[in-house]
């Protein structure tokens, strides 16, 4: 097996590790094992990272956009380049099956691709009066952004915080998880090889609230962007608020999936089961709330935990597994506490409900059904393996419940009536709604949520206007 990657903090286009600094050790979560020591940025190394971002903004804000663009191009064929590699240590501290992580990587270089493109398109207007004034609006770029990005998608999530930032011509700090370093340095790495200048694209790791408190105490950081969890989200924007700093918000949700009577249960089965345990259900928008009308109730019953019962769970490196464990052991306790109380509320466990042997974090592929409202997997994000299968009457009750929470990132729906498409499209409160597939993404299609799931879009056009700032220039 090849060697894990040394880890370090990359400072003003300088490998920073050693010197007395603090360090965390990074577990593999198929084994519980070790796999090396992660340097804690100290609180001077975070402000050389602030100077050199400040620095960096000036000089890449001037860059031109055809230059931004064939540096951001050839980082994206690096990372395809090395996917192979960086899927390894990838699996080894994230534990999702290979084949997962090298698909996450390779659509991380798509999506920078994209916004390479972006770089080049990036318009403002003219607004000429009939008495000859005129408004020219212009497009800025915000200023240098802090992103905090978690450990689920290790490589896009960061590819998320800095692609839309680098393509609208801010330079960015990007503070991987700890959990999973390796991944995110070799993406930032992989900028700096192709000609991004040190000072702006940065790589930082500490402990979070301490990083994310000394960098948005700065006035140099413009912009915030986070992914992760509501509680979490919501203290940064409050620190953000102190500065005014813009932010995007990319938090949880609690997927509902609408399936009606008339839908092709087979299809969404063969779907959905996977979408449900890819990544051991650790997805911002995974699949969790099944809602499924009467009539077709006991096939999609029947046919989710059958397929369930067939996913392979096991080491992440290995051929053939299908599910690996889960990225870090506060997850299994989430599960444990979630289903234990949805068992105490009376919900039916159908498949699974336990953790898989004693190393590592396995849990099994998990379906529990008729499930009260009022048990906590009905209202707090599981981030697991686990689906949950709930009989509902009619259109209204399933799209009422469907909004129930405050979350609102994806939803889907599998119907073959189109009028009720069109009145799924209008109701259903999400940032993404998936009819009749599985899939809420493109690099080239804004990523984001309402509600509680946050604010702000990555990918598409929007993930690179969300690091602009207009500004009117009026003519007499
Ligand atoms: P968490 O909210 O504590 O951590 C999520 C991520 O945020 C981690 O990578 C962590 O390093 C970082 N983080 C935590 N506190 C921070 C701070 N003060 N400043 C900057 N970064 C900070 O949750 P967790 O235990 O790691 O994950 C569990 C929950 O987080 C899940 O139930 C889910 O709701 C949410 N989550 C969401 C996503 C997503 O894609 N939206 C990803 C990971 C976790």
């Amino acid at each position: 097996m090849s060697t894990f990657p040394d880890l370090h903090l990359l400072i003003a286009g300088e490998q920073v590790s050693g010197g007395g600094r603090k360090t965390e050790d990074v577990i593999n979560p198929a084994t519980g094992e070790v796999l090396t020591q992660l340097p804690h940025a100290t609180s001077e190394d975070l402000d050389r990272a602030l100077d050199a971002a400040e620095q960096g903004f000036r000089e890449w804000r001037t860059t031109s956009a055809d230059k931004r663009a064939s540096i951001l191009t050839k980082a994206a064929g690096l990372i395809k380049k090395r996917a192979g590699d960086i899927a390894q240590s990838l699996t080894r501290e994230q534990g999702k099956p290979l084949g997962e992580a090298k698909g996450e990587t390779m659509y991380a270089a798509m999506l920078l691709e994209f916004y390479a493109g972006e770089c080049k398109r990036l318009y403002g207007r003219t607004l000429v009066r009939p008495e000859g004034s005129r408004v020219e609006i212009q497009y800025h770029p915000v200023g240098p952004v802090a992103g905090f990005a978690p450990w689920n998608f290790p490589t896009l999530n960061v590819m998320r915080k800095i692609g839309g930032a680098l393509a609208a011509g801010c330079s960015t700090i990007v503070k991987p998880s700890e959990e999973t370093p390796a991944s995110g340095i070799a993406i930032v790495q992989a900028l700096l090889d192709a000609g991004v200048p040190g000072n702006v694209v940065q790589c930082v790791f500490g402990v979070p609230s301490d990083v994310s408190e000394h960098l948005l105490a700065s006035p140099v950081i413009r912009k915030l962007t986070f992914t992760g969890s509501t509680a979490v989200g919501k203290q940064l924007a409050k620190l953000a608020a102190d500065d005014l700093k813009i932010c995007t918000m990319e938090l949880g949700g609690h997927g509902p999936v609408l399936v009606f009577n008339d839908s092709d249960v087979d299809q969404a089965l063969d779907t959905m089961v996977s979408n449900k345990y890819r990544n051991a259900g650790q997805v911002c928008v995974s699949p969790t709330r099944f809602l499924i009308e009467q009539d077709v109730f006991e096939k999609f019953r029947d046919g989710f935990v059958e397929r369930a019962e067939k996913v392979k769970v096991g080491n992440g490196l290995e051929h053939g597994t299908q599910m690996g464990p889960m990225a870090n052991s506060r997850g299994l306790d989430n599960m444990e506490k979630l289903i234990g109380n949805a068992k105490d509320k009376g919900a039916k466990l159908l498949t699974g409900g336990d953790r898989i042997g004693n190393q590592g974090f396995f849990h099994a592929p998990t379906v529990l059904s008729e499930v009260p409202t009022d048990a906590d997997i009905m209202n707090n994000e599981p981030f697991g393996p686990v689906a949950i299968l709930n009989p509902m009457s009619g259109e209204d009750a399933m799209i009422e419940e469907a909004n129930r929470l405050p979350y609102g990132l994806a939803a889907y729906a599998w119907t073959a009536d189109p009028a009720r498409r069109r009145r799924l499209a209008a109701e259903v409160e999400a940032g993404m709604l998936a009819i009749n597939t599985g899939g809420v993404s493109a690099v080239d299609a804004p990523f984001g949520g309402v509600k509680w799931s946050g604010y702000g879009s990555e990918d598409g056009r929007e993930g690179v206007m969300a690091c602009m700032v207009p500004k009117a220039i009026h003519e007499g």
